[in-house]
């Protein structure tokens, strides 16, 4: 039976990855530090048979015999990689590195779960893979951005000098249930907010564009890209390209919840990049994938996990 190493297999991706490999038959090894992870979310896995938990680092070691690995071990909320810049970004290449390692010593294919991040504050829309970013490489977000290039640049050498069989995805925002609460990641904000009446926080004017896909769409475009033919690498862009600013997501949270909550408008970080949207032409030719759950349906589920509170 083909074994497959979840690298942050705690996290919001990584959980719904472990859920969907067991519930194909196959065995998964969930790796995580829990730093940011709650092992709530993969309390019904553990009594599985085909599942494994090991409590540990992503830099360190891997002691455990895997056939192919998924990589999306990092803080990926702002809040958190912008607390803890360098260990961010130490996760982030000694991580990517140490798993290319061992793959390249175990004839390991693996996968990176790389973000839309590479490509900064875009001076292009919609982003496609062969645009090359426009990151600043020293900003609060730069621990994060320049990190996870930096591992894309790995996984590429390794293929390249190696022979390594790698995979990119470049992830666009994502949600669903098992978003962490309190990461401060937009959608579990405003629909925490909604939920409790509280205020709903606006960074700047909510101009702003976001585009989010559902994780289950998330996760089918990654498992389509690890079984894909060796000589297609990537990096292909998984998201959901239907656009909006995060003033209307704010409307539509408040709209589905009922809530009686206020807009109001705070801050806008620093390096917020103004709109994102994927091209998924690749992905749609080479994985023929394309999202099939659309932003309400999406929301809905959500706001339930939200509502019950719950990890099942
Ligand atoms: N945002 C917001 N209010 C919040 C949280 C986030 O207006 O309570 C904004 C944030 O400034 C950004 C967008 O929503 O423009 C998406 O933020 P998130 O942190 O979810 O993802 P990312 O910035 O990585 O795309």
């Amino acid at each position: 039976m083909i074994r497959t190493l979840v690298a942050g297999g705690v996290g919001f991706i990584g959980t719904h990855l472990c859920k969907r490999l067991l519930g194909e038959g196959r065995y998964a090894i969930c790796l995580d530090n829990l730093y940011t992870g709650s092992i709530a979310n993969i309390k019904s896995l553990l009594s599985h048979d085909s599942f494994e938990f090991l409590q540990s680092d992503v830099i360190k070691p891997v002691t455990i015999k895997a056939d192919e690995i998924y990589n999306p071990a990092c803080f990926a909320s702002p809040r958190h990689y912008i607390e803890d810049p360098v260990f961010t970004i130490k996760t982030s290449f000694l991580g990517a590195l140490n798993l290319l390692e061992y793959s390249q010593k175990n004839n390991c294919k693996i996968l990176q779960a790389s973000t839309s991040e590479i490509y900064g504050d875009p001076d292009i829309h919609p982003q496609s893979e062969n645009y090359w970013g426009n990151v600043n490489p020293i900003g609060i977000r730069s621990c994060y951005d320049e990190g996870k290039r930096a591992a894309e640049s790995l996984f590429f050498d390794f293929n390249r000098k190696y022979g390594v069989r790698i995979k990119v995805v470049r992830i666009f925002n994502t949600y669903g249930p098992f978003m962490q609460p309190d990461d401060g990641r937009v959608i579990s904000n405003f629909i925490l907010q909604a939920l409790k009446g509280q205020d709903i926080t606006i960074y700047g004017s909510g101009d702003q564009t976001r585009c989010f896909c559902y994780i289950d769409d998330l996760v089918e475009g990654m498992i389509r890209l690890m079984r894909s033919k060796d000589d297609f690498t990537g990096p292909v862009n998984i998201g959901n390209p239907h656009e909006l600013t995060i003033l209307e997501l704010a409307k539509i949270i408040i709209q589905l919840t009922g809530s009686k909550s206020k807009l109001v408008f705070e801050n806008l970080p620093q390096d917020d990049p103004k709109r994102r949207k994927p091209d998924i032409s690749l992905a749609n030719r080479e994985l023929s994938w394309s999202p099939a759950v659309g932003l309400e349906e999406g929301l809905l589920k959500t706001i339930d996990h939200f509502k019950r509170g719950t990890n099942d």
